[in-house]
């Protein structure tokens, strides 16, 4: 069964929140400005218009 958790990351550019679904429910999202070369990531668009991503430890 697929779990799911909703969790809240910053936009590094502007500190805004937010929310997020984390596959698997487990994990650390940890925003960044550059695409990881490999591990479980997201892109996240805040609601200011900055893209990102969530990496996940
Ligand atoms: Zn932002």
């Amino acid at each position: 069964m697929q779990i799911t958790t909703i969790r809240q990351v910053e936009c590094p550019h502007c500190d805004t929140r937010t929310s997020i679904s984390v596959p698997g429910g487990d994990g650390e999202p940890e925003p960044s400005r550059s695409v990881a070369a490999f591990g479980e990531q997201t892109k996240v668009t805040c609601s200011n218009g900055h893209t990102y991503w969530v990496h996940f430890y």
